[in-house]
């Protein structure tokens, strides 16, 4: 080091601002007797350092992210009021977090998977947050399910061990996962990197504008490096070589300068059509398909600069379904409606109640309410009242210009059920439109050795079985007969082929 630099070097000290005495040496009694416990900067050093990881997020926990903006680039203002959307060219900062669902920090990055697309908006009217995939379905359209799916995906209690025999339980007892299964098992469960996928909201959401006037409207944000999938066996190939496959290669595009980009495309649907729409629009397990409702650009995402530091930005960002800012709101959709509450609880049991105020989470607003105190709070508006209502001009909420978005609700008796089907919801049309219409024969020859591939992998006989017989076979009889083929269930392979003829791209 320079005679120069090493000038300039800070003094260490301890958490508190005072000098420290080492960085090298305990406090001893003499050069070789024991360590003293009176030496409060060795304590303090190791306390602090037992207590480095905050509690992980229960899944999505393997991730990365970087910073940028968002562009409007058509005017929307006839189907949303949202103040950062009211521009054409209007830019604002952005926080992405791409991630894998079930692997724990340190997981191999390209192993098949659904990845996260989180996406933060820092708009002038408070932070709006969409906690979105690289898929525009889901595994199941009720939130009740929700642990019971990421359990199945997870280790087994016994051994610790990840078990495709408890996935390919769980999804083929739970029909409506069949067109989400089918993505994942495609060369889309493998993106070569973060960049070369896209994002979707999958959940459908509200718009509103200025007049009042509602639209349900599905958010699809468009790669515009191409999507690019690995194979199968590319995919295991690279965990072997780099465990942080895609968190890498986010990071070193940008510091090349080589900014990622997505361009945001709209489905949106008059709010009355949802009624009578042929599939329930509401229903996460299904899309709206594009004749119906085409898609419309209108913005663009850029990534264009890393973090500076990854626990403070990235780890400790909270992303809050419920964080909508006017002219944007939730839908019927179950699970937008249990993932609201469930992802604010996560964050305050992560980060604790005064996660917001962390700078990565931080609105670039001023914040004006009743909250008060609890761990960790350093924000405060001086000798603010603490409660409403109040003669010390205390903030006030203003209901003329700002309330909740609201849809009619045809309300019966409190009960637990399914949603009242439409007339063409089937668990296994959408998916076999998908596998028929959409998917080349290069992709279904690689969906079959996939499927065929992980089903191999210690799942019992008689759930190979059910996979084939009352979950692939109806998504298409040929998908049937040709994993029962892979499998080796050759009287099921002859079952299943004479369901039905297959109508071919
Ligand atoms: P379209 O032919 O209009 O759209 C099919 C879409 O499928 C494409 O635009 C593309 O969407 C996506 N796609 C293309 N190749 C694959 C693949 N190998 N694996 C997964 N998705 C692929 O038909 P529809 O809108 O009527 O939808 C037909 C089926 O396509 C659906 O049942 C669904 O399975 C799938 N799909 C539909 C989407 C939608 O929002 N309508 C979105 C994605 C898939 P993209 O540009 O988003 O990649």
């Amino acid at each position: 080091m320079s005679k120069q630099r090493e000038q300039k070097r800070p003094l260490t000290t301890t958490d508190a601002g005072i000098p420290a005495p080492s960085d090298e040496y305990s406090l001893t009694a003499g050069p070789d007797g024991p360590v003293l416990l009176q030496d409060a900067y060795l304590n303090e050093k190791l306390a602090h350092f037992v207590r480095e990881r905050v509690p992980d997020r229960v899944y999505h926990v393997k991730g990365g992210g970087a910073f940028g903006y968002f562009e409007v680039t058509a005017d929307v203002t006839q189907w949303t009021k949202a103040a950062f959307l009211n521009k054409v060219g209007k830019r604002t900062p952005m926080l992405v977090r791409f991630s894998s669902v079930a692997g724990e920090e340190g997981y191999p990055d390209t192993d098949r998977d659904v990845r996260g697309f989180a996406l933060k908006f820092y708009t002038e009217e408070g932070n709006y947050d969409m906690v979105g995939n690289d898929t525009p379905v889901f595994f199941m359209r009720d939130p009740m399910k929700f642990p019971d799916f990421i359990h199945s995906q997870e280790r087994m209690p016994d051994t610790g061990l990840r078990s495709n025999n408890m996935q390919w339980d769980y999804w083929t007892l739970s029909p409506e996962s069949a067109h989400q299964v089918m993505i994942l098992m495609s060369d889309r469960g493998t993106p070569r990197t973060w960049r070369n996928m896209n994002g979707y909201s999958s959940s459908t959401y509200m718009w509103e504008n200025a007049a009042g006037k509602k639209f349900w409207v599905k958010y699809h944000f468009k790669t515009e490096q191409s999507i690019q999938n690995f194979t199968d066996a590319e995919a295991r190939a690279m965990r072997a070589e780099d465990l942080d496959y895609h968190r890498r290669d986010l990071w070193e595009a940008i510091a090349r300068k080589d900014y990622p980009s997505w361009r945001l495309e709209m489905q949106i649907m008059p709010y009355e059509d949802a009624a009578n729409y042929r599939f329930n629009p509401f229903d996460i397990t299904k899309v709206w398909p594009h004749k119906d409702y085409p898609t419309i650009p209108i913005g663009r995402m850029v990534l264009d600069h890393n973090p500076e530091n990854f626990f403070a930005q990235i780890v400790q960002a909270g992303f809050e379904v419920a964080n909508f800012v006017p002219g944007i709101g939730p839908s019927p959709d179950r699970m937008v409606l249990g993932r609201m509450s469930a992802y604010g609880d996560s964050i305050r049991y992560r980060n604790g109640v005064n996660s917001d105020q962390l700078p990565v989470n931080r609105p670039l607003n001023e914040v004006h309410n009743y909250n008060k105190d609890g761990q960790m709070r350093f924000r405060h508006n001086g000798n603010q009242p603490v409660y409403a209502p109040n003669s010390y001009g205390g903030p006030r909420a203003d209901p003329q210009r700002y309330h909740d978005p609201s849809w009619f609700v045809e309300a019966g008796e409190i009960m637990r059920s399914a949603y009242r089907p439409h007339a063409e919801d089937n668990d296994f049309v959408q998916p076999g439109t998908l596998y028929r219409q959409v998917m080349s024969p290069t992709d279904r020859d690689h969906l079959v050795g996939n499927i065929v591939w992980h089903l191999s992998q210690g799942v019992e006989r008689f759930i190979q079985e059910r996979a084939v017989k009352s979950y692939l076979s109806p998504i298409d009889p040929d998908l049937g007969a040709r994993v029962a083929k892979g499998l080796g269930l050759e009287i099921m392979a002859e079952a299943t082929a004479s369901v039905g003829k297959v109508r071919r791209k």
